[in-house]
């Protein structure tokens, strides 16, 4: 079966503890703290992989959760960094966050993609000596990985589509123009995965075909084999209409065209923009008369038509010419563009709730919703920290400090960074 959706959760590893710990030597008294470090989580990273071509592989597997940073220990030892978790997606996958529908990602270069990020090791105590304070009874924890659920879906990467009803004969003219070999046969949906092919993959101006399986009456409706198909002609530069011009088996190839383009249409009204030629096809066995009558309603209708037959190889190098000029009047594939998530919609989205603790003196504030604000801030920005200060303003967490008694110079600590509290 051909499976081109998925839903996922992915989960990135939390970041392992900070330690805490003091040097123990035989004859030595009170040793300075050495707890060390907690290790990095692993990042949830999305990779393209020319070898898929469905989605298949997330139909049984459907939780994928890196490793945790460990924690550190003693003697100033961190714990070690977790490995990435790498997801091997087809080309042309596009990644949607499940809850707002924002696009997350775009599969579709050699670029791995880093979607979420894994936690922060927490710092050991080792870190926090001053000279005003010996003892760092207390170490960080480390942050939480990022978590969410994603949808995934497959939208092919190709310059043409091949656009046709079962058994006219596209993977016929894609095996004949190229090195893709799909089952041919003469049963209607032989073809239940899109097949690419490459034409002319030697010279300059070769470009991607993709054999798109049979669409089928009702398919805009979401009906049988519909929507599944639908999807991957959407981001095709140029369509290549192909139609049975011999009716053998007993259709009629005006009304197959017209059928087709009113699926299509109603699918997604922008693909009246995608330009289309029409390929006559089994021409060898249609005669003169069957394809005049067609040729003159295609004419009419704007298109322009090439005689074909993809089995015996005629027509062939034409039909490519005309392709090929087309291609390079046309803009490049659709790409999708990453939607950044609003600032303010998360703030709005999360309960603002948060703990502050003093521990030696220092206050600490914990706050989970605020770990993506600080992964976007940067702290040595002035108007970034203004930004920073405005949220802990408007979420409460000043006055909170206030109310506890904080003053001037105070340290203030928030996950792994610190400062000294001006009002
Ligand atoms: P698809 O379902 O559109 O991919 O169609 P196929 O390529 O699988 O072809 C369906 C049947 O039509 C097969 O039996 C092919 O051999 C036959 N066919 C394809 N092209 C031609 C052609 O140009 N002439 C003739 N006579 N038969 C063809
Ligand atoms: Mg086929």
């Amino acid at each position: 079966m051909f499976i081109d959706t998925a839903k996922i959760y992915i989960k990135a590893g939390n970041g392992g503890n900070g330690a805490v710990s003091f040097h123990r030597e035989k004859y030595v008294a009170a040793g300075g703290p050495d707890g060390g470090d907690g290790g990095k989580g692993g990042n949830i990273i999305f990779v393209p992989d020319r070898n898929l071509n469905t989605l298949m592989d997330f139909r049984y597997k459907r939780k994928f959760i890196a490793q945790n940073g460990e924690n550190g220990r003693g003697k100033r030892c961190n714990g070690k960094s977790a490995e990435d978790l790498v997801i091997k997606v087809p080309f042309g996958t596009v990644i949607t966050e499940s809850e707002s529908g924002r696009v997350l990602a775009d599969i579709s270069d050699d670029q791995p993609v880093v979607l979420l990020k894994g936690g922060r090791g927490g710092f050991g105590n080792s870190h926090f000596a001053t000279p005003t304070r010996q003892i760092p009874r207390f170490a960080k924890s480390g942050t939480p990985g990022e978590e969410m659920e994603v949808n995934l879906e497959l939208k092919l990467i190709a310059d043409v589509g091949l656009l046709g009803f079962p058994n006219v004969g596209k993977s016929t003219l894609i095996s004949s123009v190229s090195a893709a070999k799909p089952k041919i046969s003469n049963y209607h949906f032989t073809t239940l995965s899109p097949v690419l092919g490459v034409v002319g993959a030697n010279s300059q101006d070769s470009f991607v075909m993709a054999d798109i399986p049979g669409l089928i009456e009702g398919a805009a409706q979401g009906v049988g084999l519909g929507h599944d198909f639908l999807r991957h002609v959407e981001r095709c530069r140029l369509l290549v209409h192909v139609v049975d011009v011999s009716g053998c088996e007993g259709r009629d190839p005006i009304e197959d065209f017209k059928l087709i383009n009113k699926e299509l249409f109603e699918y997604d009204p922008e693909m009246k923009n995608v330009p289309q030629i029409v390929a006559a096809n089994k021409s060898d066995i249609a005669t003169e008369e069957q394809f005049e009558r067609f040729a003159e309603f295609i004419k009419g209708e704007g298109y322009p038509i090439f005689e074909i037959s993809a089995v015996a190889r005629k027509g062939l190098d034409e039909l490519l010419y005309a392709i090929r000029a087309k291609l390079k009047e046309l803009p490049p594939v659709k790409r999708y563009e990453t939607e950044a998530a609003p600032i303010e919609e998360t703030l709005q989205r999360s309960s603002r709730d948060f703990t502050v603790t003093i521990e030696d003196g220092v206050y600490v504030v914990e706050a989970k919703w605020l770990i993506p604000i600080m992964n976007s801030v940067n702290m040595d920005d002035y108007e970034s920290l203004q930004y920073f200060q405005r949220v802990l303003r408007t979420s409460g967490i000043i006055d909170k400090l206030l109310e506890m008694g904080i003053q001037e110079d105070d340290t203030v600590s928030i996950y792994d960074f610190e400062f000294d509290f001006v009002n």
